[in-house]
């Protein structure tokens, strides 16, 4: 039997990896911009932590983990998403009593046992940001503008921006009583989940999938109204913030994150056209997240975007600087008898910096140069008898089709010009 790739996983292969780089980069770049620096945890963790990071009674937890015991039945979790892993790094090495904002990212795969389909995938990739100490909306602010400059970095300027705040747990208390309160007439038409979850937790009611559900609540009440006076600044605030940088929004009731730990400003990043799947990230305040992982009281803020649905929104705009530069320099021995000789020269080439490549297929000539071609040589180097007697090269430029003679203690410069003035 042929063995393949797990359901919902898949390679990258080196013609599309160059994508993955470009992206990656943009997003470490801009994220450093911000002074944000990176960590990097393990792929797995204590089962634990995501019960109580994420949650238990969430979606990700209850259906979608990858969770399995190692040989000491230790249960373990493959991580489903970045933040619990970063707020059990925080609390472990003490970081709370150092220097303040902790500001990080992160990057990498994620794993989700979830049903694959255009842009999810059971092993996905996220970047992420998160930044812990601090409870200033003009934070929250530079978060969300941190993520949204990383998109436009990569050409994608068509995104809506939805924002709420869904306040503290004080003003969440008020406004849960309202909801059930207005619910319960209603209980009957709602989805088997939610009769179940809206009088535990109403907020859940709100982002249930199930169309049914909106259907027979709507016209309910809005968490907007039932905020604090503290929570009613924070989110002004944070408003203020992106106004004062020509950021649009609209602000969504309908996004509220039903677990305790969040609290204010929540926020989602959508691009239109790349199907039902439209958000490509997003994010909020937890400051009551750190303290659930047994932590002290520690605010933090982040988000996390979802690599795979930001690459669809790119292939969507076609975009040319996505395509692999793979121009490189071939060397070729014009007979068996130079092929140490070509061997040096590449091997300088390389320790130059500049990309390389020989034969080793025991092609001819003639099927050398064909191979060069393809590959994208933009030089190629012929090494003879007179070649090596002499001490220079035959260059010959691809482009131009132009060949000249190069004294070997010119070749690296001569390259690298002909190479930069493409
Ligand atoms: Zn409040
Ligand atoms: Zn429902």
């Amino acid at each position: 039997m042929q063995i393949k790739a797990p359901r919902g996983t898949y390679d990258i292969l080196p013609d599309d990896s160059g994508k993955w780089q470009f992206i990656e980069k943009i997003m470490k770049e801009t994220a450093e911009a911000y002074a944000f620096r990176e960590v990097r945890t393990p792929l797995f963790e204590h089962t634990e932590l995501f019960e109580r990071g994420v949650g238990e009674t969430t979606d990700i937890v209850s259906k979608e983990m990858y969770t399995f015991n190692d040989r000491a039945a230790r249960s373990l979790t493959l991580r489903p998403e970045g933040t619990a892993s970063c707020v059990r790094s925080l609390i472990e090495h003490r970081l709370y009593g150092g220097l303040m904002p902790i500001k990080w990212y992160y990057c990498g795969p994620m794993f989700r046992y979830d049903r694959p389909q255009a842009g999810r995938y059971r092993q996905f990739h996220q970047f992420g940001v998160e930044a812990f100490g601090s409870n200033n909306p003009y934070l929250d602010a530079e978060i969300i503008i941190l993520m949204l400059e990383i998109l436009s970095r990569l050409g994608l300027n068509e995104y809506e921006l939805h924002l709420n705040s869904v306040g503290c747990p004080e003003c969440r208390k008020e406004y849960r009583q309202k909801l059930i309160a207005f619910m319960e007439p209603f209980k009957k038409q709602l989805c088997k989940d939610c009769q179940l979850r809206y009088i535990l937790n109403p907020l859940r009611v709100l982002d249930c999938k199930n169309e049914l559900c909106h259907t027979a609540i709507a016209g309910y009440p809005v968490i907007s109204d039932s905020l604090c006076d503290n929570c009613r600044e924070h989110y002004a605030q944070v408003k203020a913030g992106l106004e004062a940088n020509s950021i649009s929004f609209i602000h969504d009731d309908k996004l509220v994150r039903g677990l305790d730990y969040y609290s204010n400003t929540a926020f989602e990043v959508h691009i239109p056209g790349i199907g039902a799947q439209s958000a490509v990230g997003g994010g909020g305040r937890y400051n009551g997240l750190v303290k659930e992982c047994g932590g002290p009281d520690f605010p933090g803020i982040g988000f996390a975007l979802g690599l795979e649905r930001l690459l669809l929104a790119m292939d969507a705009l076609n975009d040319k600087q996505l395509e692999n530069d793979y121009s490189c320099v071939f060397v070729l021995p014009m007979k068996k008898d130079f092929e140490a000789d070509a061997f040096k020269i590449l091997s300088h080439l390389r320790r130059a910096g500049i990309r390389a490549e020989k034969d080793y297929m025991g092609r001819s000539t003639k099927a050398q140069l064909k191979y060069a071609d393809k590959i994208g040589a933009r030089v190629v180097l012929f090494i003879g008898e007179e070649e090596i007697q002499q001490g220079f090269l035959t260059l010959r430029n691809m482009e131009s089709k132009e060949q000249l003679r190069v004294e070997n203690n010119e070749l690296v410069n001569t390259i690298n010009n002909i190479l930069h003035k493409f």
